[in-house]
C-alpha cells in the first residue's frame, strides 16, 4: 500500500492553534513550575479544553480521532514553542494500551472522560529500581485473590503519579519460573491512584534534573479490582509492546520540536550579538554548528514523518519508529549544544531557557528507552545480527 509522506508544514491549522496556546505560557511560567516542582495544571487545561489530549480518542469515545502524525504534530509545536510536551504525550498516549485491549465496558467508561480531561490517565508504570531496560524481569507482583488483585512491588521514575487520577500498572502474575516465555506472565492493570493513597499504596517524588514530576511508587497488597485487568491474564507484555511504536514516534517528534526551538534562538541570538564589531553568526565556527544541527534535524524529522505515515497506514514500522527516536533525540541535543555554545555565558542564565530546554532535550536519549536498547533493536531485529541480551 501506498502511504503519502507530507514535506513542509503539515496541519497548519493545528500548528497554528497549539502555537496560539503556547504563546499565553511564556519562560517565566515553566521557570516558576520548576522552583516550586509542580505541575502545569493550566497549560493542560487549555490543551485539554481544546480537544488535543484527546487527539488519538475515536470520536465514538469523546475524542478527535485524529491520525498520530497530527498528535505527533501538536506535541511538537508544544515543545517548539518553548513549552513542554510530556504532560501531553502521556495523557495522549498512555490510554492506547487500554483503546487496543481494554473491553467495551472498561473503554466506554474511562475514555470519554480521558478525552473531556475529566480523569487523568498520565501515570504508566513500567520501570523497576533493579531491573532497569530488563522489563520482563520485573518485580512488583499481583496476585489474584477473589474479585481482586493484590499487588506489591516498587517502581520507579513513574512520571506524574501525584498529578494523575490513575496508572497504567505492568506487574507480574505468574511468576518468571512458570513460564515458558520470558514475556508471558505479565499482566496490565488500571489502577486508581486517587482511592488507595497511604492504604497500599505510597507515592514518594523524586528530586530530578528537570520539572517531570516523577515519583516512585511502593505496593504493599494494594487490593486492585479485577475487572480493571486490561485485556488476558499474561498478555500484558505484548500489549505494551505494541504501544511501543506509537510512543517512540511522538517522542522523535517532540524531541524535533525541541531542536527547532534551539535552532530558532540559536540562529536570532548569533544574528543579534555583537563581538569584535560584527554578529557572532558571521563567524563560521558558530555558524557552522547550528547549520550541522539543522540539517541533522532535516534528516531525523523525515524519519519520522515516515515512520508516522507507516503507521497511520496501518503498516509494520517498528524500525523507522526506533530510528526516528534514535536520531531525533541526538539531532535535538546537538542543536541544544549548539544553543549552549551560541549563548555563551547567557546560556547560563534561566530567563533565556536555554539551560532549562537543554536538561529536558537530554532525557529523550535515556527515557523512555535508551539509544542503546534503540541500537540493539536495530542491531538484532533490522540488521539480523545476533542478540547482546
Ligand atoms: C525523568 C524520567 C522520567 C521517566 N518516566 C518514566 C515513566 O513515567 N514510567 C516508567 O516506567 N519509566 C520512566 N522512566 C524510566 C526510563 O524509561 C528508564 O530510565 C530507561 O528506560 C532506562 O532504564 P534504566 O534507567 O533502568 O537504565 P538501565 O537499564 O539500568 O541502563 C543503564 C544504561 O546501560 C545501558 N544498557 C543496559 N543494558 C544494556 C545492553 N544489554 N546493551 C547495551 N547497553 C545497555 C542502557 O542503554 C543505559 O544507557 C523515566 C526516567 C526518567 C529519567
Amino acid at each position: 500500500m501506498l502511504t503519502t509522506l507530507e514535506i513542509g508544514e503539515d496541519y497548519p491549522e493545528l500548528r497554528d492553534s497549539v502555537r496560539r496556546i503556547c504563546a499565553r505560557f511564556p519562560g517565566a511560567y515553566w521557570r516558576k513550575l520548576e522552583d516550586t516542582q509542580s505541575y502545569p495544571t493550566e497549560f493542560v487545561t487549555e490543551l485539554t479544553e481544546a480537544g488535543f489530549l484527546g487527539a488519538l480518542i475515536p470520536e465514538e469515545y469523546g475524542g478527535s480521532g485524529l491520525p498520530l502524525r497530527a498528535a505527533a504534530v501538536i506535541l511538537e509545536e508544544i515543545n517548539a514553542s518553548g513549552c513542554v510536551a510530556s504532560q501531553g504525550h502521556a495523557q495522549m498516549y498512555i490510554m492506547g494500551t487500554l483503546l487496543r485491549h481494554g473491553s467495551e465496558e472498561q473503554k466506554r467508561r474511562y475514555l470519554p472522560d480521558i478525552a473531556a480531561g475529566r480523569l487523568r490517565l498520565q501515570a504508566f508504570g513500567v520501570t523497576e529500581p533493579s531491573t532497569g531496560s530488563d522489563t520482563t524481569k520485573l518485580k512488583t507482583r499481583a496476585v489474584r485473590n477473589g474479585d481482586h488483585y493484590l499487588v506489591s512491588g516498587q517502581k520507579v521514575w513513574t512520571s506524574r503519579a501525584m498529578h494523575s487520577d490513575m496508572m497504567l500498572l505492568l506487574a507480574r502474575t505468574t511468576p518468571a519460573d512458570q513460564v515458558t516465555k520470558r514475556t508471558d506472565g505479565l499482566s496490565v492493570f488500571l489502577v486508581d491512584l486517587r482511592e488507595h493513597r497511604g492504604k497500599g499504596l505510597e507515592i514518594r517524588p523524586i528530586e530530578a534534573m528537570i520539572n517531570h514530576n516523577t515519583t516512585e511508587i511502593f505496593f504493599d497488597n494494594l487490593p486492585v479490582p479485577a475487572e480493571n485487568l486490561i485485556g488476558a491474564e499474561g498478555s500484558g507484555f505484548r500489549y505494551i509492546l505494541d504501544g511501543l511504536n506509537a510512543e517512540r514516534i511522538l517522542v522523535a517528534t517532540e524531541a524535533i520540536g525541541d531542536g527547532r526551538w534551539f535552532i530558532a534562538k540559536s540562529t536570532q541570538y548569533a544574528k543579534d550579538r555583537v563581538v569584535f564589531g560584527r554578529p557572532i553568526g558571521a563567524n563560521q565556527g558558530v555558524q557552522f554548528p547550528i547549520a550541522r544541527a539543522w540539517a541533522e534535524l532535516e534528516a531525523a524529522d523525515m524519519v519520522c514523518r515516515r515512520a508516522a505515515a507507516l503507521f497511520d497506514a496501518g503498516q509494520e514500522c517498528g524500525a523507522d519508529a526506533n530510528i526516528a527516536k534514535l536520531l531525533a533525540s541526538e539531532a535535538a541535543w546537538k542543536a541544544g549544544e549548539a544553543a549552549m555554545q551560541t549563548h555563551g555565558g547567557f546560556a547560563y542564565a534561566r530567563e533565556y531557557e536555554i539551560e532549562r530546554k537543554w536538561r529536558e532535550t537530554r532525557l529523550y536519549q535515556i527515557a523512555p528507552i535508551s539509544t542503546n536498547l534503540v541500537l540493539a533493536y536495530v542491531g538484532q531485529h533490522v540488521l539480523g545480527m545476533p542478540r547482546s541480551y
